[in-house]
């Protein structure tokens, strides 16, 4: 569910909506711009001379980075550092030219002169600073051991060779038995296997700590979770407290569900004594993060429907449901470029599995790596993973410098796919594309159940765990000797999740997350996609469609095409708080999201009467 953001670039800090003009005695008086420009030169004319020329070479090598990335990404050899190497090379370039002392000295020379540029300007500015301060060519051995050390983990993570009974097994093969399995005992062992790829990312990782901290430090930012908060405006401490916030006002819905999992569970899988916590392989996921899969809503059997389709009529489905609301076609070279199935039996080499968007040149290359097979799970990813994509090929216009073609803030970007994989999902949407019958009776509150059972429970996951550790991890100086007991510690209080058995230091279960190695101190941004995806549902529901946000159907509706263009064209570019209140009327908050699980809410009290509540 993630997009690769190579360099994190800033979204728009300093937006404000009137244009500010440059006067000729006030440009005559700066000789510190751009030396390439006489000084007689206006300071605007002089900022787009640099942004021109940065812009070009950015575009260039940001490009032969993605390129180099998608190579170690859907093919990786075991033993064979080939494209290792090359992606180590072209991200290092990236990082010399972004990081460059010169540029970072350009960019704020200019912006001392703020109120003579356009805001554009300003804007493009601030992200070549942001993007400098991963890479500051202040510390070049700092930055080149970080790439080194991202490198190195990423092929370790990937490369891993999970086993399950002395054979080899896929982390899907592994997440189907945690989906569908009775057997407690089978469970336990699927669990156990998918954590074994943690230990020996610990030492990787805790280098990482240091060197991306490090290389932050260097232009003045406290550590790499600040670093990373930055990027909405806003510092660590407004962050956490804007995640404590969700979690609050999605708690009383997440103990009932809590609540009803411990007790659902546990007859399902005959046991007896109900636990006060959820162990964690009773869950159908590898984190607990997402429990849907514990609900077939009847009526619905999408995997059945799906089956038979196959896997790339997944695909095609997706783009059509984007054309319907008035989005062009995928450029062929998505279908000729991207890696959307899994490997073929046999195949000698492994790919990520895990799904993600890509940009590759910021431009019209844009790939989707996936491995769909056709089943609900998928369906809804590819709908997901195409809302990037149309993202990426919305604000790629002339009105967007290549410097702002990224999300609104980085949740935007999550927002929309969520968005679409949710709308995806509504029961009328189905019946439309004849996946279920029309007149199929089904029930309400046991598919909200299952909604929630996605949406809801990801929140303390998100909002609560990941946030909490990566904060104390990079910020808090968290202890080498306790990185695992602090994860059980908070996955206890948020999730009321604990591990099948104790879980010492020998293990590094966090590492078995993905974004903890390769995608730090962010997860937030999908906790704040979820709260905006159900801003944005409640909004085209309500005011654009007059449907239940429970039963909508955007198919062929070109007005939600409209309003989410809107959204999607100026990119970076625009404020995106701003916009959010323009769009939807409000700021940001769960209301929407609490608003649309509130029938569930009574449904869930009502069945866990007289059971015991534990957190
Ligand atoms: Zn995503």
């Amino acid at each position: 569910m993630k997009k690769i953001i190579l360099t994190g670039l800033s979204a728009t800090l300093l937006f404000s909506s009137c244009q500010k003009t440059t006067t000729s005695t006030s440009a005559a008086t700066t000789e510190t711009a751009a030396a390439v420009t006489p000084a007689s030169v206006p300071v605007q004319q002089q900022a787009q001379v640099f942004l021109d020329q940065y812009s070009r070479t950015y575009q260039d090598l940001y490009t032969r980075s993605a390129e180099s990335e998608w190579a170690s990404n859907t093919k990786i050899v075991e033993g064979d550092s080939t494209n290792a190497v090359a992606t180590r090379k072209a991200n290092e370039a990236f990082a010399a030219f972004t990081g460059s002392a010169e540029n970072i000295a350009q960019a704020k020379t200019f912006l001392e002169q703020k109120d003579q540029l356009t805001d554009l300007q300003v804007n493009q500015l601030e992200a070549i600073l942001y993007a400098g301060a991963n890479n500051p060519q202040i510390i070049p051995d700092v930055v080149k051991a970080r790439i080194k050390a991202e490198t190195e983990q990423t092929e370790k993570l990937y490369g891993f060779d999970y086993r399950l009974y002395q054979k080899s097994v896929s982390t899907n093969d592994l997440d189907n038995i945690l989906k569908s399995e009775k057997n407690v005992k089978k469970r336990l062992e699927a669990w156990q296997a998918s954590k074994e790829v943690g230990p020996g990312l610990k030492e990787g990782l805790l280098n990482l700590r240091q060197l991306r901290n490090q290389t932050v430090k260097s232009l003045g930012y406290d550590d790499y979770f600040t670093y990373q908060a930055s990027d909405y405006g806003m510092t660590r401490d407004e962050m956490m407290a804007l995640m404590q916030q969700l979690n609050e006002e999605l708690r009383p819905l997440y103990r009932e569900l809590h609540t009803y999992a411990r007790y659902e569970l546990a007859k399902q899988y005959g046991v007896k004594q109900v636990p006060d916590y959820l162990p964690a392989h009773w869950l159908p996921n590898r984190w607990g993060q997402d429990w849907s899969a514990m609900v077939e809503v009847k009526g619905i059997d999408l995997d059945a429907a799906l089956k038979p389709k196959g896997a790339e009529w997944l695909v095609q489905q997706g783009e059509r449901f984007y054309t319907s609301l008035g989005f062009p076609a995928l450029p062929q070279t998505f279908y000729t470029k991207s890696s959307l199935y899994p490997l073929p039996e046999g195949a000698n080499y492994k790919k990520n599995n895990h799904a993600s968007a890509w940009h590759i040149d910021l431009d019209k290359d844009v790939r989707s790596l996936m491995s769909v097979e056709p089943n609900a799970e998928w369906y809804e990813t590819t709908h997901h993973e195409l809302g990037h994509i149309y993202y990426y090929m919305t604000y790629t216009n002339p009105d967007v410098p290549v410097l702002l073609r990224s999300g609104a803030n980085r949740a935007y970007h999550e927002a929309i796919g969520s968005l679409m994989g949710l709308a995806a999902m509504q029961k009328p949407f189905l019946a439309e594309l004849n996946l279920i019958d029309r007149n199929t009776q089904t029930d309400q509150v046991q598919t909200l159940l299952k909604e929630a059972l996605s949406y809801v429970t990801f929140i303390p996951f998100s909002a609560g765990v990941m946030s909490e550790w990566e904060n104390d991890f990079y910020a808090n100086n968290l202890p080498a000797d306790q990185l695992n007991k602090r994860w059980w510690e908070l996955s206890k209080k948020y999730q009321g999740i604990v591990p099948p058995a104790e879980r010492g230091e020998n293990y590094l279960d966090p590492a078995t997350k993905t974004h903890i190695n390769d995608d730090a101190a962010q997860y937030y941004d999908y906790a704040l996609s979820y709260v905006i995806l159900f801003q944005l549902h409640d909004h085209i529901a309500k005011n654009i469609l007059h449907q239940d946000p429970h039963a909508t159907n955007y198919y062929g509706k070109k007005e939600v095409g409209d309003f989410l263009r809107d959204i999607m064209y100026p990119g970076a570019s625009a404020d995106w708080r701003q916009m959010l209140k323009d769009k939807t009327g409000e700021e940001l908050s769960a209301r929407a999201m609490v608003a649309y699980f509130q029938p569930l809410l009574e449904y869930l009290k009502e069945q866990n009467k007289g059971r015991k509540y534990t957190i």
